[in-house]
């Protein structure tokens, strides 16, 4: 069992996902937290860095990388392949680095069979207009490609049940705090806290 724990969060575009698990890493030791940086067949958005944001790989490449069982888990999502390489969690959760996966539902569902001790946080936004205006907010997409998201996003929140955890993140710092405690709670489970103070526990019970 490694230390660090895997964290699966998922949620539909615009709920705030990618703003909350930023907030959480800088109030963090570096040390303690990362966010894993998947493979997309996805075109780079403006702003968008190849080993920042993503890998940003051609079908091809991402299709060798499946071949090569490279993979925890990938899927199709808005046409194109997104995928969490294995390489982009292992060593950190050996040296007992927390790790987040920001992927759909498609993945955790990958991710929970392959890794049981993973946990899950699903992200709701407080209402459809919300998101909707969320989505408009962030510049990023054309009217067209919003409707797209509008759409997926029901079917993305049907999955909220298979997860652990939910946040409903209508106050911004008050699902941070959320945020903060599930994963504090996590850190302080009996197992891992035998791993850290395996010596000390011996000591007592001895
Ligand atoms: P975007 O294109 O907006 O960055 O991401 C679109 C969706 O793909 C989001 O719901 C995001 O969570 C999901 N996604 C990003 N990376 C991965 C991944 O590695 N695997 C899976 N299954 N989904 C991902």
């Amino acid at each position: 069992m490694y230390t660090g724990t895997l964290f699966i969060v998922s949620a539909p575009s615009g709920a705030g996902k990618s703003s909350l698990i930023n907030a959480y890493l800088n109030q963090q030791n570096q040390l303690s937290a990362s966010v894993s940086i998947s493979h997309t067949t996805r075109t780079p958005r403006p702003g968008e860095n190849h080993g920042e944001h993503y890998y940003f790989v051609d079908h091809n490449q991402f299709e060798t990388l499946i071949s090569q069982d490279a993979f925890v888990e990938y899927a199709k999502v808005f046409d194109n392949y997104y995928g969490t390489s294995k390489a982009a969690i292992e060593q950190n959760l050996q040296q007992g680095i927390n790790v987040f996966l920001d992927i759909d539902w498609q993945g955790a569902q990958q991710v929970r069979q392959k890794v049981p001790t993973a946990k899950s946080i699903f992200i709701l936004p407080p209402s459809l207009d919300e998101l909707e205006k969320r989505l408009i907010k962030r510049e990023q997409d054309s009217a067209e490609v919003i409707a797209k998201r509008m759409l997926k996003a029901k079917s993305e929140m049907s999955h909220y049940n298979e997860y652990d955890y939910l946040i409903i993140n209508d106050d911004f710092s008050t699902s941070l705090d959320h945020l903060t405690a599930i994963i504090k709670s996590e850190s302080l489970h009996t197992q891992k806290q035998y791993i850290l103070h395996q010596a000390l526990i011996n000591q007592l019970i001895d």
